[in-house]
């Protein structure tokens, strides 16, 4: 076996099973997205800093939240590797069924959007329309309101200072297995899968 000095960030198990998601998300397309997608992003972010000592001692939140402290010849790749571990890492942690829309996120949606179907309505919108591969984001701004935005490629909030509380994985791996070229479908179907509790729990700490 190959040795390897340098193993310190892993990829977290999901505290659900692959085919909790299904119909809305199905086993396969988890199983892949977790063990093989998101294997890649945290097997190359270890592979971008492995020979940097200042950023190994750091939590991936901290890289990402400070993207001018990175070494140049590194960059894109923490950027790309780093950005695509975290996202997932969080991505996961916001899924579940039946979760009903409550407690403080419900009314802070409805003081910024309205109402729920508004913001329905700009999220569904954000996530169409990003061109190529990328994410939707529900954040607290800088101002700590709610705010609606895109990032492209494996781009993290974090790195403009913003603190992530919902997301859409929109690239197409995301949802090709089941949905194949039907992105709109698959956002529709997303909303079956919101673990609100965590989304809640994220805004107050944010918040705070
Ligand atoms: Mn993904």
């Amino acid at each position: 076996m190959k040795s390897t000095s340098y193993m310190k960030h892993k990829l977290p198990p999901l505290s659900y099973n692959y085919n909790s998601l299904e119909p809305f998300i199905d086993e396969e397309t988890m199983k892949v997205h977790h063990e093989k997608h998101h294997q890649t992003y945290t097997d190359k972010f270890n592979e971008a800093i492995k020979n940097n000592q200042e950023l190994q001692n750091k939590k991936v939140e901290d890289i990402l939240s400070n993207l001018n402290q990175i070494p140049q010849d590194i960059k894109q790749a923490v950027i790309n590797h780093g950005g695509g571990f975290y996202n997932h890492n969080f991505f996961w942690t916001i899924l579940k069924k039946d979760i009903k829309l409550k407690g403080d996120i419900l009314k802070e949606i409805t003081k910024t959007f309205g109402n729920f179907e508004t913001f329905k309505e700009q999220f569904t919108k954000a996530a169409t329309t990003l061109f190529g591969s990328g994410w939707a984001w529900l954040v607290l701004n800088e101002n700590k309101k709610l705010e609606i935005i895109q990032t492209k490629n494996q781009d993290c909030p974090l790195s403009i200072k913003k603190i992530p509380l919902l997301a859409i994985d929109v690239w197409e791996h995301a949802y090709y297995l089941k949905y194949k070229n039907k992105r709109a479908d698959y956002i529709e179907a997303f909303y079956n899968v919101i673990n609100w509790d965590k989304v809640n729990e994220l805004f107050v700490n944010a918040k705070k």
